[in-house]
C-alpha cells in the first residue's frame, strides 16, 4: 500500500474542515492548536502513518492549500 504525506499551506487555508471530514482514514484533525495568519484554525496532519496518498484532501480543498505526496521506497543499490 502506498504511503502518503501532505503539506498544508497555512497562507491559503480557511479552516473549512472539508479535508478533515472527507479523509476516509482519519489522518487530518480539526481543531488543531494553531491558527493561520488570517486567524483560521489550522488542520493538523495528525495520523501520517495512516495516509495512503489517495489525494482526496488535495482535490477537495477549495483553496488549493493541500499538496499530497506519494512516498516511494528507495531502490537498493546495485552491487
Ligand atoms: S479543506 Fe483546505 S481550506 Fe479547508 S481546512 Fe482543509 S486545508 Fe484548510
Ligand atoms: S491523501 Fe488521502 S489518506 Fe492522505 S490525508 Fe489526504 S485524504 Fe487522507
Amino acid at each position: 500500500m502506498p504511503k502518503g504525506e501532505i503539506s498544508i499551506d497555512e497562507r491559503f487555508c480557511k479552516g473549512c474542515s472539508l479535508c478533515s471530514h472527507f479523509c476516509t482514514r482519519g489522518c487530518i484533525t480539526i481543531p488543531g492548536d494553531r491558527f493561520t495568519p488570517q486567524g483560521y484554525l489550522l488542520p493538523v496532519f495528525s495520523s501520517p502513518e495512516k495516509c495512503n496518498a489517495c489525494g482526496i484532501c488535495g482535490w477537495l480543498c477549495p483553496h488549493f492549500a493541500i499538496e499530497v505526496y506519494k512516498l516511494t521506497e528507495k531502490e537498493p543499490a546495485a552491487k
